[in-house]
C-alpha cells in the first residue's frame, strides 16, 4: 500500500543541514515532514569524533550527535520519513516527490539538504582504516594528526588547500598525485611549492594503504609510480583523500539550476534556488566549507526563507481572494 503524505515544507535529507531546517520550521508551526534518504542522519554517522560542533567541551560521537539532533527535531513536531526519493516534478505547487517505496510527497515548499560525498579511492584497505588513518576530510580530522607525519592525495584546489591546513599541525606533510603536474589555482600551487614543510611526489598513486595493532591503525601506504610500476612504501600516520566531492543532485538535473560541478544554484546570500519555493541547504549548495556546522547554519536559513516565501503566498491568496469578493 503506497501512501500520500502533504505539507507545507519537505525537507529532503537528514543531516545536520535537513535536520537544522525541520527544527526551525517545526517550531513555526510547518509541521515539516524529513525524507531521510539512505543515510538516515548523514554523513556524520560514518565519522567516530567530533571536537569542532560548538556546545560540546569534550570531544562527541558523530553518530551521537546526529540522533540528538534527530530527537530534537522530532521533539518540536518534525515528522521522519524513510524513504529515498528517485524522482521530483518541480513544475507546480504543490511540489511533488516520489520515493522508492512508491510513496508520493507533496509539498508547498521543499528544502534540498541531499549532501555531497568525498570521491574516495575505493581500495579495499582505504574501506578498513577509514576513520582509523584514513580521512577524507582535513578540517574536519587534522587536529587527530598533531605532530604526526601525513600525506594528502590529489592534484586539484582541494588537495592543495588540504596539504596547506596540514601544516598548521604536522611538519611533514607529502602531497601525492599521479600525474607531474597540478590542476590546482595557481596562487595555490605558488603557496604549496614555498611551504618548507611540504614536499610533493610526482606520478605516483595509492597501490593498498597498510595497518598494524589491534584496533588496527595506519601505519604506511604502498604507493605506484604510475610511469614505471614500481612500488614503494611510505611511512605515515594519517592519509587524506581529497579527490573531490558529488554533490547528491542526480535528481534535480533539469529541474532546476546547478552549477558547473553539480551543486545547486542559489542567490547568494540566501538559499534561494532558480525555482520558486525551493531552497537549497549544506553541502548540497557549498562547494567551499562543507562543515557540519555551516550545514546547520544554512538549514536555518532555508527554513527562514521557507517561512518567509509562504507567508507571502498566503498573503497574496487572501488578498485574491478578498479583490474576488468585492
Ligand atoms: C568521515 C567524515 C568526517 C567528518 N567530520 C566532520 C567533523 O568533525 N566536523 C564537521 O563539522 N564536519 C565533518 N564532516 C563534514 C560533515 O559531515 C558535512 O559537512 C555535513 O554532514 C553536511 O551536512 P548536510 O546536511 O549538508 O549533508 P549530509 O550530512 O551529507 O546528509 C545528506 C542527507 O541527504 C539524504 N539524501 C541524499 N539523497 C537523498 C534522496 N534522493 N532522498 C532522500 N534523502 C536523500 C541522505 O540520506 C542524508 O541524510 C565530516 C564528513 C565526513 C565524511
Amino acid at each position: 500500500m503506497t501512501a500520500t503524505h502533504s505539507s507545507r515544507m519537505i525537507i529532503l535529507g537528514s543531516g545536520p543541514a535537513g535536520l537544522t531546517a525541520a527544527i526551525y520550521a517545526a517550531r513555526a508551526g510547518l509541521a515539516p515532514i524529513v525524507v531521510q534518504g539512505i543515510q538516515p542522519g548523514g554523513q556524520l554517522t560514518i565519522t567516530t569524533d567530533v571536537e569542532n560542533y560548538p556546545g560540546f567541551a569534550d570531544v562527541i560521537q558523530g553518530p551521537w550527535l546526529m540522533e540528538q539532533m534527530q530527537k530534537q527535531a522530532e521533539h518540536v513536531g518534525a515528522r521522519m520519513e524513510w524513504d529515498h526519493i528517485s524522482s521530483v516534478d518541480l513544475s507546480q505547487r504543490p511540489f511533488r516527490l516520489t520515493g522508492d517505496s512508491g510513496n508520493v510527497y507533496l509539498g508547498d515548499t521543499l528544502v534540498i539538504a541531499t549532501g555531497a560525498q568525498a570521491r574516495w579511492l575505493d581500495l579495499p584497505t582505504e574501506e578498513r582504516l577509514k576513520g582509523k588513518g584514513v580521512s577524507a576530510c582535513a578540517t574536519c580530522d587534522g587536529f587527530f594528526y598533531r605532530g604526526k607525519k601525513v600525506i594528502v592525495i590529489g592534484g586539484g584546489n582541494t588537495a592543495v588547500e588540504e596539504a596547506l591546513y596540514m601544516t598548521n599541525h604536522s611538519h611533514d606533510v607529502t602531497l601525492i598525485h599521479r600525474r607531474d603536474s597540478l590542476r590546482a589555482e595557481k596562487i595555490l600551487q605558488e603557496r604549496l611549492f614555498a611551504h618548507p614543510n611540504i614536499k610533493v611526489l610526482w606520478n605516483r598513486e595509492i597501490a593498498r594503504f597498510l595497518g598494524e595493532g589491534t584496533p588496527e591503525v595506519l601505519v604506511a601506504a604502498e604507493l605506484r609510480d604510475t610511469t614505471s610500476g614500481a612500488i614503494e612504501r611510505i611511512d605515515i600516520e594519517g592519509a587524506f583523500v581529497a579527490i573531490g566531492h558529488v554533490p547528491a543532485t542526480e535528481l534535480f538535473k533539469g529541474h532546476l539550476e546547478l552549477d558547473s560541478d553539480g551543486y545547486v544554484k542559489v542567490q547568494t546570500g540566501t538559499t534561494h534556488t532558480s525555482v520558486p519555493g525551493v531552497f537549497a541547504c549544506g553541502d548540497v549548495m557549498d562547494k567551499t566549507y562543507r562543515q557540519a556546522v555551516t550545514a546547520a547554519g544554512t538549514g536555518c536559513m532555508a527554513a527562514l526563507d521557507a517561512e518567509r516565501f509562504l507567508a507571502e503566498m498566503d498573503f497574496e491568496s487572501v488578498e485574491t481572494h478578498l479583490l474576488q469578493e468585492a
